[in-house]
């Protein structure tokens, strides 16, 4: 995660701010799999030199130079790099690129860290993190997360 935050630095106009801890997850769905490490970072991204669409493209680009290899669902990747918000905006570019991140709500591994960041973070439908995280099931140990 941290080299995937160096190598976004290295681009013009995209300039990390704030990171959340490290958490470590119980993958959902598919089990029989190491646990994930999860984290969140706030981006200053200039809007003179990004789309929200070419962000997407550099994260993709990342995540190619780490050798991310897409094959099974929700499996083990070196690295996914996903767009939770973008500043205040709601995007549907088809299926390129939905914001906020359509499963953002319903999963504490990305709820928790926001709260590092911000615990008044509010989504574009005045939903705040911490009302979110109110709503689903889970529990921690440490920086352990466990949900179903
Ligand atoms: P995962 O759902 O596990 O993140 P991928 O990283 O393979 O799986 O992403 C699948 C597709 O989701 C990508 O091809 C991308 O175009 C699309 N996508 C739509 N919205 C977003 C978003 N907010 N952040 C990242 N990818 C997104
Ligand atoms: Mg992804």
């Amino acid at each position: 995660m941290n080299q995937a935050v160096a190598r976004l630095e290295k681009y013009e106009g995209i300039d990390p701010e704030v990171w959340s801890e490290t958490y470590e997850t119980e993958p959902q769905g598919l089990k029989d799999q190491p646990w994930f490490k999860n984290q969140v970072v706030r981006f200053d991204v200039d809007p003179e030199l990004w789309s929200a669409e070419g962000f997407l493209s550099t994260l993709q680009a990342v995540e190619g130079q780490m050798d991310r290899v897409r094959d099974v669902k929700n499996g083990p990747r070196t690295i996914d790099l996903d767009i939770i918000l973008f500043g205040d905006r709601v995007i549907n570019s088809g299926a390129y690129l939905t914001v906020p991140h359509p499963r953002a709500l319903d999963r504490a591994f990305v709820l928790l860290p926001m709260t590092d960041i911000d615990p008044e973070l509010v989504f574009p439908d005045g939903t705040s993190v911490t009302d979110a995280l109110k709503k689903i099931d889970y529990r921690t140990e440490g920086n352990k997360i466990y949900q179903d």
